[in-house]
Protein backbone atom coordinates (compact mmCIF):
# COMPACT_ATOMS: atom_id res chain seq x y z
CA UNK A 1 0.00 0.00 0.00
CA UNK A 2 1.60 3.17 -0.72
CA UNK A 3 1.13 5.57 2.28
CA UNK A 4 -1.52 8.53 1.65
CA UNK A 5 1.28 11.07 3.08
CA UNK A 6 5.24 11.90 4.03
CA UNK A 7 7.13 14.12 4.98
CA UNK A 8 9.11 14.26 1.97
CA UNK A 9 8.42 12.68 -1.59
CA UNK A 10 11.61 11.57 -3.54
CA UNK A 11 10.82 11.30 -7.06
CA UNK A 12 12.92 8.97 -9.32
CA UNK A 13 15.04 6.31 -7.56
CA UNK A 14 18.35 7.03 -10.06
CA UNK A 15 21.70 7.74 -8.59
CA UNK A 16 20.77 11.04 -7.17
CA UNK A 17 17.51 9.98 -5.43
CA UNK A 18 18.87 7.01 -3.72
CA UNK A 19 21.40 9.55 -2.29
CA UNK A 20 18.88 11.80 -1.10
CA UNK A 21 16.08 9.23 0.15
CA UNK A 22 18.70 7.70 2.31
CA UNK A 23 20.56 10.45 3.86
CA UNK A 24 17.16 12.04 4.51
CA UNK A 25 15.54 9.02 5.97
CA UNK A 26 18.67 9.18 8.33
CA UNK A 27 16.48 11.55 10.73
CA UNK A 28 14.28 9.46 12.27
CA UNK A 29 11.23 12.02 12.87
CA UNK A 30 11.11 12.69 8.76
CA UNK A 31 9.15 9.87 6.80
CA UNK A 32 10.58 9.46 3.38
CA UNK A 33 8.70 7.88 0.71
CA UNK A 34 10.41 7.07 -2.35
CA UNK A 35 8.87 6.48 -6.07
CA UNK A 36 10.54 4.63 -9.04
CA UNK A 37 8.85 4.45 -12.30
CA UNK A 38 10.96 1.79 -13.22
CA UNK A 39 11.32 -1.77 -11.36
CA UNK A 40 12.90 -2.57 -8.21
CA UNK A 41 14.76 -4.75 -6.14
CA UNK A 42 15.80 -5.25 -2.85
CA UNK A 43 19.41 -6.17 -0.93
CA UNK A 44 18.89 -9.78 -1.11
CA UNK A 45 17.43 -9.59 -4.96
CA UNK A 46 19.61 -7.34 -7.27
CA UNK A 47 19.65 -8.24 -10.69
CA UNK A 48 22.88 -9.95 -11.64
CA UNK A 49 23.11 -7.58 -14.70
CA UNK A 50 23.05 -4.65 -12.63
CA UNK A 51 25.58 -5.90 -10.10
CA UNK A 52 28.23 -6.89 -12.77
CA UNK A 53 30.50 -4.39 -13.12
CA UNK A 54 31.69 -5.34 -16.81
CA UNK A 55 28.11 -5.40 -18.30
CA UNK A 56 25.81 -2.74 -19.20
CA UNK A 57 22.53 -3.91 -19.72
CA UNK A 58 21.49 -1.16 -21.69
CA UNK A 59 21.52 -3.05 -24.77
CA UNK A 60 17.57 -3.75 -26.94
CA UNK A 61 15.61 -5.52 -25.30
CA UNK A 62 17.09 -4.73 -21.45
CA UNK A 63 14.29 -4.33 -18.82
CA UNK A 64 16.07 -1.75 -17.40
CA UNK A 65 16.26 1.37 -19.21
CA UNK A 66 14.02 3.76 -20.72
CA UNK A 67 14.20 4.55 -24.17
CA UNK A 68 14.05 8.25 -25.83
CA UNK A 69 13.45 9.48 -29.36
CA UNK A 70 16.55 11.76 -29.81
CA UNK A 71 17.97 14.13 -32.63
CA UNK A 72 21.50 14.40 -32.56
CA UNK A 73 21.79 17.14 -35.24
CA UNK A 74 19.09 18.17 -37.53
CA UNK A 75 19.72 15.64 -39.58
CA UNK A 76 21.09 12.53 -36.90
CA UNK A 77 18.07 10.81 -35.43
CA UNK A 78 18.42 8.25 -32.75
CA UNK A 79 18.05 6.14 -29.43
CA UNK A 80 19.04 7.63 -26.10
CA UNK A 81 18.83 5.20 -23.04
CA UNK A 82 18.88 5.66 -19.54
CA UNK A 83 18.17 3.79 -16.66
CA UNK A 84 14.82 3.25 -15.98
CA UNK A 85 15.02 0.96 -12.89
CA UNK A 86 16.01 1.21 -9.04
CA UNK A 87 19.37 2.96 -8.95
CA UNK A 88 18.61 4.67 -12.46
CA UNK A 89 21.61 5.53 -15.02
CA UNK A 90 24.34 4.72 -11.88
CA UNK A 91 22.81 1.24 -11.93
CA UNK A 92 23.75 0.17 -15.59
CA UNK A 93 26.54 2.94 -16.38
CA UNK A 94 30.29 1.85 -17.46
CA UNK A 95 31.36 2.73 -13.44
CA UNK A 96 33.30 5.93 -14.46
CA UNK A 97 33.67 7.72 -11.13
CA UNK A 98 35.76 10.75 -11.60
CA UNK A 99 35.37 14.00 -9.90
CA UNK A 100 34.22 17.04 -12.49
CA UNK A 101 37.75 19.47 -12.40
CA UNK A 102 38.33 22.14 -10.39
CA UNK A 103 37.38 24.07 -13.17
CA UNK A 104 34.39 23.25 -14.01
CA UNK A 105 32.75 24.94 -10.30
CA UNK A 106 33.54 28.14 -11.81
CA UNK A 107 30.56 27.85 -13.98
CA UNK A 108 28.44 26.86 -10.87
CA UNK A 109 26.88 29.46 -8.10
CA UNK A 110 29.93 30.46 -5.50
CA UNK A 111 28.38 28.54 -3.13
CA UNK A 112 29.46 25.36 -5.58
CA UNK A 113 33.24 26.48 -6.15
CA UNK A 114 36.00 23.60 -6.10
CA UNK A 115 36.93 24.22 -2.40
CA UNK A 116 33.68 24.10 -0.75
CA UNK A 117 32.72 20.52 -3.01
CA UNK A 118 36.38 18.98 -1.75
CA UNK A 119 35.16 17.94 1.15
CA UNK A 120 32.01 16.87 -0.13
CA UNK A 121 33.58 14.28 -2.75
CA UNK A 122 35.95 13.17 0.42
CA UNK A 123 32.76 12.25 2.18
CA UNK A 124 31.18 10.71 -0.29
CA UNK A 125 34.28 7.91 -1.26
CA UNK A 126 37.05 5.41 0.37
CA UNK A 127 39.45 5.36 -2.74
CA UNK A 128 41.30 2.24 -2.33
CA UNK A 129 44.20 3.29 -3.59
CA UNK A 130 45.08 7.05 -2.80
CA UNK A 131 44.68 8.81 0.32
CA UNK A 132 45.42 12.64 1.74
CA UNK A 133 43.89 15.95 1.26
CA UNK A 134 41.95 14.95 -2.00
CA UNK A 135 40.61 11.74 -1.15
CA UNK A 136 38.40 10.12 1.86
CA UNK A 137 38.27 6.69 3.72
CA UNK A 138 35.16 6.63 5.06
CA UNK A 139 32.56 7.07 2.46
CA UNK A 140 29.66 4.71 0.38
CA UNK A 141 31.38 4.44 -2.56
CA UNK A 142 34.23 2.28 -3.35
CA UNK A 143 36.60 3.83 -5.88
CA UNK A 144 39.26 1.74 -7.16
CA UNK A 145 41.49 1.83 -10.73
CA UNK A 146 42.95 -1.30 -12.99
CA UNK A 147 46.28 -2.16 -11.12
CA UNK A 148 48.80 -1.14 -14.06
CA UNK A 149 50.11 -4.41 -13.87
CA UNK A 150 46.61 -6.01 -14.87
CA UNK A 151 45.80 -3.87 -17.54
CA UNK A 152 43.32 -5.47 -20.25
CA UNK A 153 45.83 -5.01 -23.20
CA UNK A 154 44.36 -2.36 -25.13
CA UNK A 155 44.53 -0.22 -22.40
CA UNK A 156 48.16 -0.94 -21.44
CA UNK A 157 49.06 -0.66 -25.52
CA UNK A 158 47.20 2.70 -25.12
CA UNK A 159 48.90 4.31 -22.36
CA UNK A 160 52.39 3.12 -24.23
CA UNK A 161 51.12 4.68 -27.83
CA UNK A 162 50.08 8.21 -25.82
CA UNK A 163 53.12 8.48 -23.55
CA UNK A 164 55.64 8.12 -26.91
CA UNK A 165 53.53 10.33 -28.17
CA UNK A 166 54.78 12.66 -25.12
CA UNK A 167 51.52 12.81 -23.17
CA UNK A 168 51.74 13.27 -19.50
CA UNK A 169 51.31 10.09 -17.30
CA UNK A 170 48.61 11.00 -14.95
CA UNK A 171 48.56 9.01 -11.37
CA UNK A 172 45.65 10.16 -10.30
CA UNK A 173 42.52 11.76 -12.32
CA UNK A 174 40.72 12.72 -9.08
CA UNK A 175 43.35 15.14 -8.20
CA UNK A 176 43.91 18.67 -9.42
CA UNK A 177 46.62 18.37 -12.25
CA UNK A 178 47.67 18.30 -15.14
CA UNK A 179 45.86 17.00 -18.15
CA UNK A 180 47.39 13.59 -19.74
CA UNK A 181 47.09 9.50 -19.79
CA UNK A 182 45.61 7.68 -16.90
CA UNK A 183 43.80 5.12 -15.09
CA UNK A 184 40.09 5.40 -14.57
CA UNK A 185 38.19 5.95 -11.06
CA UNK A 186 35.93 3.53 -10.80
CA UNK A 187 32.56 2.70 -7.96
CA UNK A 188 33.46 -0.98 -8.50
CA UNK A 189 34.41 -3.60 -5.70
CA UNK A 190 34.86 -6.89 -6.33
CA UNK A 191 33.41 -6.89 -10.13
CA UNK A 192 30.39 -5.35 -8.48
CA UNK A 193 29.39 -1.90 -9.72
CA UNK A 194 28.72 -0.21 -6.64
CA UNK A 195 26.00 2.72 -7.77
CA UNK A 196 24.08 4.51 -5.10
CA UNK A 197 21.20 2.00 -4.87
CA UNK A 198 23.56 -0.24 -3.82
CA UNK A 199 25.98 1.78 -1.68
CA UNK A 200 23.48 4.15 -0.27
CA UNK A 201 19.70 2.96 -0.21
CA UNK A 202 19.79 -0.73 0.10
CA UNK A 203 21.61 -0.60 3.36
CA UNK A 204 19.03 1.02 4.89
CA UNK A 205 15.58 0.38 2.92
CA UNK A 206 14.64 -0.89 5.84
CA UNK A 207 13.99 2.17 8.18
CA UNK A 208 10.97 2.24 9.50
CA UNK A 209 10.14 6.01 8.10
CA UNK A 210 11.45 4.96 4.53
CA UNK A 211 9.13 3.90 2.16
CA UNK A 212 10.67 2.44 -1.15
CA UNK A 213 8.06 1.87 -4.62
CA UNK A 214 9.01 1.02 -7.53
CA UNK A 215 6.90 0.57 -10.65
CA UNK A 216 5.32 4.11 -9.42
CA UNK A 217 5.73 6.67 -11.83
CA UNK A 218 4.77 10.27 -10.52
CA UNK A 219 3.05 11.80 -12.72
CA UNK A 220 2.32 15.19 -11.69
CA UNK A 221 3.42 17.65 -8.57
CA UNK A 222 0.64 19.12 -7.08
CA UNK A 223 0.42 22.53 -6.09
CA UNK A 224 -1.73 25.04 -4.12
CA UNK A 225 -0.85 28.06 -5.64
CA UNK A 226 3.04 28.99 -5.74
CA UNK A 227 3.60 25.67 -3.00
CA UNK A 228 4.27 22.02 -4.12
CA UNK A 229 1.95 20.03 -1.55
CA UNK A 230 2.02 16.78 -2.98
CA UNK A 231 1.91 14.29 -5.76
CA UNK A 232 -0.03 12.15 -8.70
CA UNK A 233 1.15 8.85 -9.30
CA UNK A 234 0.35 5.71 -11.20
CA UNK A 235 1.33 2.86 -10.54
CA UNK A 236 -1.08 -0.04 -12.74
CA UNK A 237 -3.65 0.38 -10.17
CA UNK A 238 -4.98 3.88 -11.17
CA UNK A 239 -3.93 7.41 -10.16
CA UNK A 240 -4.27 8.72 -6.31
CA UNK A 241 -2.77 11.73 -4.22
CA UNK A 242 0.43 11.88 -1.99
CA UNK A 243 0.47 14.85 0.40
CA UNK A 244 3.83 15.62 1.21
CA UNK A 245 5.43 18.75 3.19
CA UNK A 246 8.16 18.62 0.56
CA UNK A 247 8.62 17.04 -3.05
CA UNK A 248 12.36 16.47 -4.26
CA UNK A 249 12.80 15.64 -8.01
CA UNK A 250 15.56 13.41 -9.12
CA UNK A 251 13.94 11.96 -12.20
CA UNK A 252 17.23 12.84 -14.31
CA UNK A 253 18.10 15.26 -17.24
CA UNK A 254 14.93 13.90 -19.33
CA UNK A 255 11.87 13.64 -16.99
CA UNK A 256 12.72 16.22 -14.08
CA UNK A 257 11.80 18.85 -17.23
CA UNK A 258 9.05 16.56 -18.21
CA UNK A 259 7.61 16.48 -15.13
CA UNK A 260 8.20 20.19 -14.00
CA UNK A 261 5.78 21.47 -17.92
CA UNK A 262 3.37 18.31 -17.24
CA UNK A 263 2.33 20.14 -13.33
CA UNK A 264 2.50 23.52 -14.86
CA UNK A 265 5.80 24.85 -14.02
CA UNK A 266 7.75 25.60 -17.32
CA UNK A 267 8.18 27.94 -20.49
CA UNK A 268 4.20 29.39 -20.49
CA UNK A 269 4.06 29.35 -24.71
CA UNK A 270 5.24 25.52 -24.55
CA UNK A 271 2.97 24.92 -21.83
CA UNK A 272 -0.04 26.64 -23.85
CA UNK A 273 0.99 24.26 -26.92
CA UNK A 274 0.34 21.33 -25.33
CA UNK A 275 -2.46 21.91 -23.55
CA UNK A 276 -1.40 22.49 -19.86
CA UNK A 277 -2.27 25.32 -17.62
CA UNK A 278 0.47 27.78 -16.92
CA UNK A 279 0.89 27.33 -13.12
CA UNK A 280 4.27 29.10 -13.03
CA UNK A 281 5.92 30.58 -16.24
CA UNK A 282 9.52 29.56 -15.89
CA UNK A 283 11.18 29.57 -19.12
CA UNK A 284 14.62 27.61 -18.80
CA UNK A 285 12.23 24.56 -17.89
CA UNK A 286 14.26 22.22 -20.70
CA UNK A 287 16.36 24.93 -22.38
CA UNK A 288 19.68 24.94 -22.71
CA UNK A 289 21.00 21.33 -21.99
CA UNK A 290 24.63 20.02 -22.09
CA UNK A 291 25.96 16.56 -23.14
CA UNK A 292 29.17 15.41 -24.34
CA UNK A 293 29.17 14.14 -28.00
CA UNK A 294 31.41 11.27 -29.09
CA UNK A 295 32.49 10.08 -32.28
CA UNK A 296 34.12 6.43 -32.33
CA UNK A 297 36.81 5.24 -34.51
CA UNK A 298 36.41 1.96 -35.42
CA UNK A 299 40.01 -0.66 -35.63
CA UNK A 300 40.81 -4.21 -36.75
CA UNK A 301 42.84 -6.22 -33.59
CA UNK A 302 45.56 -8.49 -34.87
CA UNK A 303 45.29 -10.64 -32.26
CA UNK A 304 42.66 -12.03 -29.53
CA UNK A 305 42.34 -10.18 -26.31
CA UNK A 306 40.06 -10.91 -23.30
CA UNK A 307 36.54 -10.03 -24.14
CA UNK A 308 35.18 -9.34 -20.23
CA UNK A 309 36.90 -6.37 -18.57
CA UNK A 310 35.93 -2.95 -17.39
CA UNK A 311 34.76 -0.98 -20.61
CA UNK A 312 36.83 1.36 -19.94
CA UNK A 313 40.45 1.45 -17.61
CA UNK A 314 42.62 4.14 -18.95
CA UNK A 315 41.69 7.56 -20.49
CA UNK A 316 43.73 11.05 -22.24
CA UNK A 317 42.81 14.22 -21.09
CA UNK A 318 43.72 17.01 -23.57
CA UNK A 319 42.24 20.19 -23.25
CA UNK A 320 38.65 20.05 -24.76
CA UNK A 321 39.11 16.69 -25.02
CA UNK A 322 38.89 12.88 -23.48
CA UNK A 323 39.78 9.85 -25.50
CA UNK A 324 39.01 6.34 -24.69
CA UNK A 325 40.01 3.33 -25.73
CA UNK A 326 37.27 0.99 -25.18
CA UNK A 327 38.70 -2.09 -23.54
CA UNK A 328 36.37 -5.02 -25.38
CA UNK A 329 33.75 -4.18 -28.87
CA UNK A 330 30.81 -2.81 -27.15
CA UNK A 331 28.79 -6.23 -28.20
CA UNK A 332 30.49 -7.70 -25.40
CA UNK A 333 29.93 -5.09 -22.98
CA UNK A 334 26.28 -4.49 -23.67
CA UNK A 335 24.52 -7.30 -24.65
CA UNK A 336 22.69 -7.23 -28.03
CA UNK A 337 24.52 -3.83 -29.25
CA UNK A 338 25.72 -5.99 -32.48
CA UNK A 339 28.86 -4.08 -32.24
CA UNK A 340 31.86 -5.84 -33.14
CA UNK A 341 34.90 -3.85 -33.86
CA UNK A 342 36.55 -2.32 -31.24
CA UNK A 343 36.16 1.44 -31.14
CA UNK A 344 38.69 4.31 -29.75
CA UNK A 345 36.14 6.84 -28.21
CA UNK A 346 36.88 10.69 -29.05
CA UNK A 347 35.03 12.69 -26.63
CA UNK A 348 34.29 16.44 -26.75
CA UNK A 349 34.44 17.38 -22.78
CA UNK A 350 33.25 21.55 -23.52
CA UNK A 351 30.88 21.14 -25.96
CA UNK A 352 29.83 25.12 -27.10
CA UNK A 353 26.08 23.51 -28.51
CA UNK A 354 23.22 23.64 -26.21
CA UNK A 355 20.55 21.36 -26.54
CA UNK A 356 16.87 20.85 -25.32
CA UNK A 357 14.49 18.76 -24.07
CA UNK A 358 11.22 18.94 -26.08
CA UNK A 359 7.77 17.43 -25.13
CA UNK A 360 5.35 15.98 -27.95
CA UNK A 361 2.60 15.45 -25.95
CA UNK A 362 1.24 16.06 -22.45
CA UNK A 363 0.78 12.66 -21.57
CA UNK A 364 3.20 11.15 -18.98
CA UNK A 365 3.70 8.03 -20.58
CA UNK A 366 4.99 9.57 -23.86
CA UNK A 367 8.86 10.13 -23.92
CA UNK A 368 10.20 13.27 -24.54
CA UNK A 369 11.92 13.86 -27.67
CA UNK A 370 15.96 14.98 -26.48
CA UNK A 371 17.26 17.51 -29.40
CA UNK A 372 20.99 18.00 -28.93
CA UNK A 373 21.82 20.23 -31.21
CA UNK A 374 25.54 19.05 -31.69
CA UNK A 375 27.91 19.61 -34.19
CA UNK A 376 25.90 23.29 -34.79
CA UNK A 377 28.56 25.17 -33.78
CA UNK A 378 32.28 25.03 -36.29
CA UNK A 379 34.66 25.22 -32.64
CA UNK A 380 33.03 22.22 -31.75
CA UNK A 381 32.99 20.19 -34.86
CA UNK A 382 37.22 21.69 -35.32
CA UNK A 383 37.79 20.50 -31.60
CA UNK A 384 36.19 16.94 -32.48
CA UNK A 385 38.43 16.80 -35.79
CA UNK A 386 41.49 17.42 -34.30
CA UNK A 387 40.71 14.76 -31.59
CA UNK A 388 40.17 12.16 -34.57
CA UNK A 389 43.07 13.31 -35.75
CA UNK A 390 45.11 12.84 -32.35
CA UNK A 391 43.07 9.45 -32.72
CA UNK A 392 44.13 7.97 -35.38
CA UNK A 393 47.68 9.05 -34.42
CA UNK A 394 47.65 6.98 -31.00
CA UNK A 395 45.99 4.06 -33.43
CA UNK A 396 48.66 4.10 -35.69
CA UNK A 397 51.19 4.10 -32.94
CA UNK A 398 49.08 0.80 -31.38
CA UNK A 399 50.60 -1.23 -34.43
CA UNK A 400 51.42 -4.03 -31.93
CA UNK A 401 48.10 -4.60 -31.77
CA UNK A 402 46.35 -2.25 -34.05
CA UNK A 403 46.07 -4.13 -37.59
CA UNK A 404 47.42 -2.14 -40.04
CA UNK A 405 45.02 -0.33 -42.02
CA UNK A 406 42.26 -0.87 -40.43
CA UNK A 407 41.26 2.32 -39.29
CA UNK A 408 39.57 4.08 -41.72
CA UNK A 409 41.62 6.13 -43.50
CA UNK A 410 38.96 9.18 -44.10
CA UNK A 411 39.67 10.13 -40.52
CA UNK A 412 43.31 10.67 -40.90
CA UNK A 413 44.94 12.71 -43.18
CA UNK A 414 43.73 16.32 -43.02
CA UNK A 415 41.15 15.37 -40.62
CA UNK A 416 37.60 13.56 -41.01
CA UNK A 417 34.85 16.47 -43.05
CA UNK A 418 31.56 17.09 -41.13
CA UNK A 419 30.07 14.21 -43.07
CA UNK A 420 32.40 12.08 -41.39
CA UNK A 421 31.97 13.13 -38.27
CA UNK A 422 28.02 13.17 -38.48
CA UNK A 423 28.11 9.30 -39.37
CA UNK A 424 30.62 8.28 -36.45
CA UNK A 425 28.27 10.99 -34.11
CA UNK A 426 27.19 8.86 -30.88
CA UNK A 427 26.53 10.72 -27.22
CA UNK A 428 28.29 9.74 -23.96
CA UNK A 429 24.77 10.25 -22.06
CA UNK A 430 25.87 12.54 -19.72
CA UNK A 431 23.12 14.66 -20.52
CA UNK A 432 23.14 18.31 -17.61
CA UNK A 433 21.68 20.64 -17.91
CA UNK A 434 17.63 21.03 -18.57
CA UNK A 435 16.71 22.95 -15.41
CA UNK A 436 20.20 24.83 -14.52
CA UNK A 437 20.97 25.94 -11.07
CA UNK A 438 21.76 29.93 -10.92
CA UNK A 439 20.10 33.45 -10.77
CA UNK A 440 19.89 34.35 -14.18
CA UNK A 441 16.17 34.36 -15.95
CA UNK A 442 16.37 30.94 -17.36
CA UNK A 443 17.61 29.51 -14.00
CA UNK A 444 15.17 26.91 -12.66
CA UNK A 445 16.68 26.11 -9.50
CA UNK A 446 18.61 28.09 -6.97
CA UNK A 447 21.62 27.36 -5.41
CA UNK A 448 20.29 24.96 -3.03
CA UNK A 449 18.21 23.52 -5.36
CA UNK A 450 15.13 25.07 -4.63
CA UNK A 451 12.98 25.71 -7.57
CA UNK A 452 12.38 29.31 -8.29
CA UNK A 453 9.33 30.79 -7.17
CA UNK A 454 7.60 27.30 -6.05
CA UNK A 455 8.12 26.52 -2.45
CA UNK A 456 8.40 22.80 -0.89
CA UNK A 457 9.49 21.95 -4.40
CA UNK A 458 13.50 20.93 -4.94
CA UNK A 459 14.89 19.25 -7.89
CA UNK A 460 18.25 17.14 -7.54
CA UNK A 461 19.63 15.59 -10.32
CA UNK A 462 22.05 16.26 -13.28
CA UNK A 463 19.67 18.37 -14.85
CA UNK A 464 20.72 21.08 -12.27
CA UNK A 465 24.37 20.93 -13.23
CA UNK A 466 24.82 24.42 -14.61
CA UNK A 467 26.50 22.56 -17.51
CA UNK A 468 27.82 18.98 -18.23
CA UNK A 469 31.38 19.24 -16.51
CA UNK A 470 34.50 18.15 -18.48
CA UNK A 471 34.32 14.46 -17.08
CA UNK A 472 31.92 11.59 -16.35
CA UNK A 473 29.08 13.29 -14.65
CA UNK A 474 28.10 10.48 -12.01
CA UNK A 475 30.45 11.41 -9.25
CA UNK A 476 30.24 15.38 -9.43
CA UNK A 477 26.16 13.90 -9.17
CA UNK A 478 26.82 12.02 -6.44
CA UNK A 479 28.19 15.18 -4.74
CA UNK A 480 25.07 17.19 -5.17
CA UNK A 481 22.81 14.85 -3.76
CA UNK A 482 24.82 14.19 -0.63
CA UNK A 483 25.33 18.13 -0.25
CA UNK A 484 21.34 18.64 -0.94
CA UNK A 485 20.64 16.24 1.61
CA UNK A 486 22.64 17.92 4.33
CA UNK A 487 21.63 21.33 3.73
CA UNK A 488 17.80 20.23 3.71
CA UNK A 489 19.01 18.25 7.65
CA UNK A 490 20.73 21.89 8.45
CA UNK A 491 17.53 23.63 7.64
CA UNK A 492 15.73 21.58 10.08
CA UNK A 493 18.62 21.28 12.97
CA UNK A 494 20.52 24.44 12.60
CA UNK A 495 23.37 24.79 14.83
C1 LIG B 1 24.42 3.63 -20.32
C2 LIG B 1 24.99 4.76 -19.52
C3 LIG B 1 26.35 4.75 -19.18
C4 LIG B 1 26.89 5.79 -18.43
N1 LIG B 1 28.18 5.70 -18.01
C5 LIG B 1 28.66 6.63 -17.16
C6 LIG B 1 29.95 6.48 -16.57
O1 LIG B 1 30.63 5.46 -16.73
N2 LIG B 1 30.43 7.50 -15.79
C7 LIG B 1 29.71 8.62 -15.56
O2 LIG B 1 30.20 9.52 -14.87
N3 LIG B 1 28.46 8.76 -16.06
C8 LIG B 1 27.92 7.78 -16.81
N4 LIG B 1 26.63 7.89 -17.27
C9 LIG B 1 25.84 9.03 -16.81
C10 LIG B 1 25.41 8.88 -15.34
O3 LIG B 1 25.13 7.52 -15.03
C11 LIG B 1 24.16 9.75 -15.14
O4 LIG B 1 24.49 11.08 -15.47
C12 LIG B 1 23.66 9.72 -13.70
O5 LIG B 1 23.47 8.40 -13.26
C13 LIG B 1 22.35 10.51 -13.66
O6 LIG B 1 21.82 10.47 -12.36
P1 LIG B 1 20.40 11.15 -12.10
O7 LIG B 1 20.08 10.90 -10.68
O8 LIG B 1 20.47 12.54 -12.61
O9 LIG B 1 19.37 10.38 -13.05
P2 LIG B 1 19.06 8.84 -13.16
O10 LIG B 1 20.08 8.02 -12.45
O11 LIG B 1 18.82 8.55 -14.59
O12 LIG B 1 17.70 8.65 -12.33
C14 LIG B 1 16.45 9.07 -12.73
C15 LIG B 1 15.44 8.06 -12.19
O13 LIG B 1 14.14 8.63 -12.17
C16 LIG B 1 13.20 7.66 -12.60
N5 LIG B 1 12.05 8.42 -13.10
C17 LIG B 1 11.98 9.19 -14.21
N6 LIG B 1 10.77 9.77 -14.30
C18 LIG B 1 10.06 9.38 -13.22
C19 LIG B 1 8.75 9.66 -12.76
N7 LIG B 1 7.94 10.49 -13.44
N8 LIG B 1 8.30 9.06 -11.63
C20 LIG B 1 9.14 8.22 -10.92
N9 LIG B 1 10.39 7.92 -11.33
C21 LIG B 1 10.86 8.51 -12.45
C22 LIG B 1 13.96 6.88 -13.66
O14 LIG B 1 13.36 5.62 -13.89
C23 LIG B 1 15.35 6.80 -13.04
O15 LIG B 1 15.49 5.67 -12.21
C24 LIG B 1 26.06 6.88 -18.03
C25 LIG B 1 24.72 6.90 -18.36
C26 LIG B 1 24.16 5.85 -19.09
C27 LIG B 1 22.70 5.87 -19.43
Amino acid sequence: MLPQRADVVVVGGGSCGSVVAARLSDDPDRSVLLLEAGPGYGPSDVPREIRDAATLPVGPGSDWVAAYPARLTANRAAIVVRGGVLGGSGAVNGAYFVRARPDDFTRWPRSWSYDRVLPVFREIETDADFSGPFHGASGLVPVSRTPEELLHPVSGTFVEAASSAEWEWVDDLNAPGPDGVGRVPMNVRDGMRYGPSLAYLLPVVERSNLTVRSDTRVVRVVLSGRRAIGVEVEDGTGTRRIAAEHVVVCAGAVCSPQLLMLSGIGPAGELRRLGVEVRHDLPGVGSGSTDHPEVTIPYRLRRDVPLRAPLLETVLHTSGLELRPYTVPFGAAIPGSGVVDPVLGVVLTRPRSRGQVVLDSAKPWSPPVLDYNYLGRREDRDTLRQGVRIATGLLDAMHDLVEPGSVDAAAGGAGPSDAWLAAHLGTSLHLSGSCRMGDDENAVVDDRCRVRGIEGLSVVDTSVFPEVPSRGPHATAVMLAHRFAASVHDDRHPE
